[in-house]
């Protein structure tokens, strides 16, 4: 990694006092006497937002949401930077888009993946240079050692693939456990779970807890082909969608209330959030890593962390997931690198309630280069575009939100073309700007696939042998 560029771990840094002063009475390295928060990152699969009621869903699928969003703050506009796993996390864990950091594709030739640069400085590297102790648990191809992502960790445990919720819980858990033993410095938790990640096969506990009527599939739909559909109608696919949520939510509770009986609540900041959501047949598609409806994009933020950021808190502006690292960093009180192109969010967190959030003015940007040319979009409040960035720039779709909030009506071929000009012209300056900043870490290596991890990915839906 570059570390040059900036040091994060200050002399005079909280922690580093503590552990000076610590004889003294600093408490005898109890976990504490920790200034710096713990840091408890839950990142869910797949998890679309309005799928949980504490985004307005009717089936309470994830009560712990509800809970962490009465007793934090929760971002009802919280944007993915790409619909698929590897693009999104890398954003997420980096604070840049993706046409910047360059992971961008699944597969090159079919059996070759982009990975996270290591010239990139990662929330684990951060967080390392500030004096934490960073353990990471995971179970997805696109966020492991192989593709980067173990960058800056002291631990990083990779589960077998697909491994329930339970089993991640079980170990994040011991680690939670074993590092409050000795707790020599504060912590940084990574746990990715894969439920409700398709395949969809919730416990059998868990199976039946939503019925509904029987549904058809629509009469033209794509799914990957190494998805097994069997009988299921669309009806079965949105209840185990739902009921593997449910059974990710049993376990972050479990999770959670260990951090309660170590009386780590009060200075642990803890934040759920997924890579992406998925598509459950709204527009004859299943899946996700295709288009940029919100189903896909659209997905929970909400973050707890009592000794610092108000309670029972909704933001509405819109965030994007290059926002975390900022403001994750921002209320560690650590020095964020420069390559970062996110905000931190810690001022929406600290304003006063009734205080004017100047909503209007933020978007939202997204980037695909697969399963297609490459694209982008922007979403504001009230409008969302996508435009193909290609050979000739053009506009493929323009929603009007504020009217069609569904975005069923394309109103691309009625937009006045001066309008629709700017806003191509617009996109792509965007585009090029990003990728200039991203010369240092895109250097085209990227790295072979085993037949075993071609597997997994056809497993998960990622590749399709008809594209
Ligand atoms: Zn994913």
């Amino acid at each position: 990694m570059a570390r040059s560029s900036f040091s994060l771990f200050r002399l005079f840094s909280p922690v580093f006092l503590c552990l000076i002063i610590a004889p003294l009475g600093c408490g005898g390295g109890k976990v504490e006497t920790f200034s710096e928060p713990n840091i408890l990152l839950i990142v869910v699969d797949t998890l679309r937002a309005d799928h949980l009621e504490t985004y307005g869903y009717s089936r309470k699928t994830m009560p712990i949401a509800r809970q962490l969003a009465n007793e934090g703050v929760q971002f009802d506009n919280a944007f993915s930077q790409a619909p698929w796993t590897g693009s999104s996390m890398t954003s997420l864990f980096t604070s840049v888009y993706p046409s910047t950091h360059g992971f961008l594709y699944n597969t090159l030739g079919g059996t070759t993946s982009n990975f996270v640069n290591q010239n990139l400085v990662t929330l684990a590297e951060a967080l390392g240079e500030g004096g934490y102790h960073r353990v990471g648990h995971v179970t997805n191809l696109y966020v492991s050692r192989k593709m980067g992502f173990a960058q800056g960790f002291d631990k990083f445990l990779e589960h077998e693939h697909l491994a329930d919720a339970d089993a991640v819980t079980s170990a994040a858990i011991n680690d939670l456990n074993g590092w409050a033993k000795k707790s020599e410095s504060p912590l940084f938790m990574y746990v990715h779970y894969m439920e409700p990640h398709c395949p969809y096969s919730p416990p059998a506990d868990y199976k039946k807890t939503f019925e509904s009527e029987s549904q058809p599939l629509p009469p033209t739909y794509k799914i990957p082909r190494h998805i097994d559909i069997g009988s299921r109608d669309l009806a079965d696919y949105r209840n185990s969608y739902d009921e593997e949520i449910l059974f990710a939510n049993d376990q972050i509770s479990r999770l959670l209330d260990e951090l309660k009986k170590l009386s780590l609540e009060e200075n642990t900041l803890v934040i759920l959030t997924s890579d992406h959501g998925e598509e459950l047949f709204e527009r004859g598609n299943f899946g996700h890593g295709r288009t940029f409806h919100d189903e896909v994009l659209h997905i929970p933020l909400i973050l707890r962390f009592p000794a610092k950021i108000p309670a029972n808190k909704k933001i509405d502006t819109i965030v994007e997931l290059v926002d975390v690292m900022p403001t994750v960093l921002d209320l560690a009180d650590l020095q964020a690198p420069e390559q970062m192109q996110g905000s931190s969010l810690k001022p929406l967190l600290q304003a006063a309630p009734k205080m004017p959030e100047s909503p209007e003015d933020r978007v939202a940007y997204s980037e695909l280069f697969i399963k297609g040319p490459p694209r982008i979009m922007i979403r504001s409040r009230t409008m969302k575009a996508v435009c193909v960035t290609e050979g000739e720039p053009h506009l493929t779709s323009y929603f009007d939100l504020t009217k069609d909030p569904t975005e069923s009506n394309n109103l691309v071929s009625t937009l006045d073309p001066s309008e629709s000009e700017a806003l191509v012209k617009q996109l792509v300056q965007w585009r090029v700007a990003r990728t200039k900043q991203g010369a240092p870490y895109q250097t085209g290596e990227t790295k072979s696939l085993t037949e075993q991890e071609l597997q997994r990915l056809k497993d998960l839906g990622y590749i399709d042998d008809e594209e």
